[in-house]
C-alpha cells in the first residue's frame, strides 16, 4: 500500500513537471513516506527523519513532505512542533497537501521554474526505481482506501481512516495507464480487499471489477490483496477461478490458531472457519498458492495456545506465512486494555519456531515444483539473473542475455529451495 502511494507521489511530481532523483541530496523535493503498523516501522520513520535534518541545515530551500501514516488523518500539531523543519504533513495516500504547497511556492518564485527540479521518495528502506531507463512490469491501484474493521492490536484504522472504495472508472482508468507504460501486472489493493463496493452500492464488487480490468489489452495479471476470512465470497473464488488474467494466488491472513486469542484480537472467526475457507479455496482454484499473517505473543497468549497456531500451520501448509511479533500501538483496543505480557524473548522464541516450520513447509512445497514448465513473468534483471514470478507467485530466477522484461515466458525449474527457485527458458 505504501509502495502504492510512493507511486501516486511521484506521479503528481511528475505531473508538476520534476523529474526522479536517485540521490536523495541532490533532490528540491523530499518525500519521506511512513509506515507505524509495529514499532520498529516507526522507530524506522523517526530514524530517516531525523536524518533529513543534516539536508535541511544545508540547504533551507529543500522542500521535505513528511507523508502516511505517521501523519494520519487527525490533528498533526504534535508532529509539527517535533520536527518543525518538515515543510508539509501528508495523510496516507493523498499527495494533494504536496502538490498544493508546491504551486503556492512557484507562484511566489518564478525563477525557479526555469531550472530543472528533483525529487526524491523514501519509503522505509525502499528509493522506489523511478529512473526513466526501467519499465516497469508490475503496478499496484489501491481501489479501497481506509479500514473500518478494527481488529484490537491494528493502528491502520486508526492512521488510514474509514473505509472508502474508489470509483471504478477511476480504477479501470489508472489501469489503462498502467497497460500504456508497459505494465503488465496490477494488483488491487485494500485493507480488506475484497470488501471493495459494499460501501457504494452502486459500485460492482471485487469480482465485478477483476471482470472489468480482464478486458485491458496488455494487462496480463490481476492480483488483490489483503482478504479477510469474513468477506471472501464464493463469487469471488469464482471469478478467480474462472478468469484467466486473475492469478490463483490468495493473501488471508489468519493472525493466530487459536479461538480465545481469534477472539481477543477481534478478528471475528474461529480456528476451524479459517481451515474450512483454506480447504474450500483450494478445492475451488486448482493449484492456487496460500499466503498469510500470522501475530505471535498477541497479550495473555499462552505456550498451548500458540501451539494451536502452530499446529494449524502445520496442518494447512501455506505458501507463504509472514510473521509478526506482537507489537502494542497507541489508542487501539489490546494496548488500552491488555497488557503486553509476553516477553519479548519468548515472542522470538515462537517466532522463531513458525519460522523454521514454514521453511520445512515452503521448501516441500516448492520442491514439488522441480521439473515442472511454469509461465513466468519477468520483472528485473539482478546481477546475471532474471527475476520473474509464478502465476502462484513464486519467485523464480533466470539466466539470460536477452532482455525479458516484461515477457511471459515458459520456463523449466531445475532447482528448488525455501526462498526462490531456478528456472531455464523451455
Ligand atoms: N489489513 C490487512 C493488513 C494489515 S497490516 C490485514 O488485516 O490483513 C499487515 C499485518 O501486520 C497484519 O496482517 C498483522 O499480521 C500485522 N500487524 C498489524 N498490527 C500489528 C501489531 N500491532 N503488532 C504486530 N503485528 C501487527
Amino acid at each position: 500500500m505504501n509502495v502504492a502511494d510512493s507511486e501516486r507521489v511521484s506521479s503528481a511530481l511528475e505531473h508538476l513537471g520534476y523529474e526522479y532523483s536517485p540521490v536523495i541530496e541532490d533532490a528540491d523535493v523530499i518525500v519521506l513516506n511512513t509506515c507505524v503498523v509495529r514499532q520498529s516501522a516507526e522507530d524506522k520513520a523517526y530514524g530517516r527523519l531525523t536524518s533529513l535534518l543534516p539536508v535541511k541545515r544545508k540547504r533551507p530551500e529543500v522542500v521535505i513532505n513528511l507523508m502516511g501514516c505517521l501523519v494520519g488523518m487527525k490533528d498533526n500539531a504534535p508532529l509539527r512542533k517535533r520536527f518543525p523543519y518538515v515543510d508539509v504533513f501528508s495523510p496516507p495516500s493523498d499527495p494533494s497537501p504536496l502538490v498544493e504547497y508546491l504551486l503556492q511556492r512557484e507562484a511566489y518564485s518564478a525563477e525557479q521554474a526555469e531550472t530543472a527540479r528533483r525529487y526524491a521518495v523514501m519509503d522505509g528502506d525502499l528509493l522506489l526505481p523511478h529512473n526513466p531507463g526501467a519499465q516497469p512490469v508490475i503496478g499496484w491501484i489501491p481501489v479501497v482506501y481506509g479500514c473500518s474493521h478494527a481488529c484490537a492490536y491494528c493502528i491502520i484504522p486508526y492512521r488510514r481512516g474509514v473505509e472508502k472504495s474508489r470509483p471504478p472508472e477511476e480504477i479501470i482508468k489508472e489501469a489503462r495507464s498502467l497497460a500504456a507504460q508497459g505494465v503488465k501486472e496490477i494488483t488491487l489493493l485494500g485493507q480488506i480487499v475484497d470488501r471493495y463496493g459494499i460501501d457504494e452500492p452502486s459500485y460492482p464488487r471485487l469480482e465485478g471489477l477483476l471482470r472489468q480490468l480482464s478486458e485491458i489489452e496488455g494487462i496480463e495479471r490481476l492480483r488483490f490483496l489483503t482478504s479477510h476470512p469474513n468477506w471472501m465470497t464464493d463469487e469471488l473464488l469464482r471469478a478467480v477461478a474462472e478468469l484467466p488474467k486473475v492469478m490463483p494466488h490468495i493473501e488471508i491472513p489468519n493472525q493466530a490458531g487459536d479461538d480465545q486469542v481469534l477472539k481477543n484480537m477481534r478478528r471475528g472467526y474461529t480456528a476451524d472457519q479459517y481451515r474450512r475457507l483454506v480447504w474450500k479455496i483450494r478445492e475451488r482454484i486448482p493449484g492456487v498458492s496460500i499466503a498469510t499473517d500470522i501475530i505471535v505473543g498477541f497479550p495473555g497468549e499462552t505456550e498451548e495456545q500458540f501451539q494451536h497456531t502452530y499446529d494449524l500451520l502445520a496442518e494447512l501448509k501455506l505458501d507463504v506465512a509472514h510473521l509478526a511479533r506482537y507489537s502494542p500501538r497507541a489508542g487501539t483496543l489490546s494496548e488500552r486494555t491488555m497488557p503486553d505480557d509476553v516477553p519479548a524473548s519468548e515472542k522470538w522464541r515462537r517466532f522463531r519456531a513458525l519460522e523454521k516450520l514454514q521453511e520445512n513447509i515452503v521448501r516441500e512445497i516448492h520442491a514439488s515444483y522441480l521439473d515442472k514448465t511454469v509461465p513466468i513473468l519477468f520483472e528485473e534483471k539482478i546481477k546475471k539473473r532474471w527475476k520473474g514470478r509464478t502465476p502462484t507467485n513464486k519467485i523464480v530466477f533466470v539466466e539470460s542475455d536477452a532482455d525479458l522484461r516484461g515477457q511471459i515466458l515458459d520456463v523449466k525449474i531445475i532447482r528448488t529451495g525455501p526462498w526462490s527457485m531456478l528456472g531455464e527458458l523451455a
